[in-house]
């Protein structure tokens, strides 16, 4: 069932968009991620979706909800920055936050209970926010998006200002929650949307590019690259592999000559019966699909 529906979506500041034309829809029950380098439009998607910011033009409809429904009471948002009180306690702020997202004091107070424990902050529920660690802030964070059981969960950059552990136990956590709501998150670390989305939507400069599963999209932007050492001058083989059918480009890293190409098979097959013809000195080859990092080159430079 959709539980989202973005339908051409522009967010304009002074005449510059910092969305523009955005479309897209999800099912509930998935994992997105939303992709993009610095200044895409993501934290502008999230704010917008969130209610906090009204959009120049276009529309969101939620599953279920009605044009001047409170969308808070479905939706738990957690900002790149959030700010924390910090001379509440981990539980006060959590049966503060409860009760603004309309739950009563005492199923605000159960549920904070409920998720200290979950979060691993249990032990700390008495002690001020300004003692917590970074991801210990980040999981509160998380805690306070979900309080009032939302059925779609945004977070912001959720992981991009902790260290490893932090980001560790924080992803795991995410893992965690897909199993009982929608998430859309915001990242620029491919490599984490990767581990944990279901589907992607690919944002650069306000647009939205591409959007599907992942491994949809690598079917689509699939790149080989063959990766080829020789004994002796790697620019001269370079000349001689770039005329090949099957080579789209190649570049020189190091001692090992990186070779894109569109058929592998062929590829395969040109190369070695070149080498073979040539007598090139030619001393490894190995296949390797390209990572998501190079498939989002590739599409952002579209
Ligand atoms: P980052 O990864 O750096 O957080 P982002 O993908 O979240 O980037 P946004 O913060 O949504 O990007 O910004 C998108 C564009 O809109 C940027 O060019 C930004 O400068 C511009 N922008 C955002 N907020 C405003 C504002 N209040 N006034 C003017 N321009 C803005």
């Amino acid at each position: 069932m959709t539980i989202l529906k973005v339908n051409e979506v522009s967010k304009i500041y002074d005449k510059k968009a910092a969305i523009k034309d955005v479309s897209f829809s999800f099912e509930s029950g998935k994992c997105i991620a939303l992709i993009g380098p610095n200044g895409a439009g993501k934290t502008t998607i999230l704010r917008t979706l969130a209610g906090l910011l009204k959009p120049t033009s276009g529309t969101i409809t939620f599953q279920g909800q009605k044009a001047n429904d409170d969308i808070r009471k479905v939706i738990g948002y957690l900002p790149q920055h959030p700010h924390f009180p910090g001379w509440m306690t981990g539980e006060e702020f959590l049966i503060f936050s409860g009760q603004l997202a309309y739950l009563t004091k005492e199923t605000a107070s159960e549920r904070a209970i409920e998720l200290l424990n979950k979060m691993g902050l249990l032990d700390v529920k008495n002690k001020t926010i300004k003692t917590y660690s970074g991801g210990m802030k980040q999981r509160l964070g998380i805690a306070q998006a979900i309080i009032h059981n939302p059925k779609l969960l945004m977070l912001d950059e959720p992981v991009s200002s902790l260290d490893p552990l932090g980001r560790r136990e924080v992803l795991t956590l995410m893992e965690d929650l897909k199993e009982q709501m929608t998430i859309l998150f915001s990242t620029h670390i491919l490599s984490d949307a990767d581990e944990i989305s279901d589907e992607l939507l690919l944002l650069n400069e306000g647009e939205l590019i591409e959007a599907g599963t992942i491994s949809e999209l690598r079917q689509k932007y699939q790149t080989t690259i063959i990766e080829l050492q020789f004994q002796d001058n790697l620019k001269k083989y370079q000349e001689k592999v770039n005329v090949l059918a099957s080579v789209v480009n190649s570049t020189i890293k190091r001692n090992t000559l990186y070779v894109s190409v569109t058929n592998s098979a062929q590829a395969r097959r040109d190369i070695l019966h070149a080498a073979s013809a040539n007598q090139w000195t030619l001393t490894s080859f190995s296949i390797n699909q390209a990572s998501l990092e190079d498939m989002f080159m590739k599409v952002v430079k579209t």
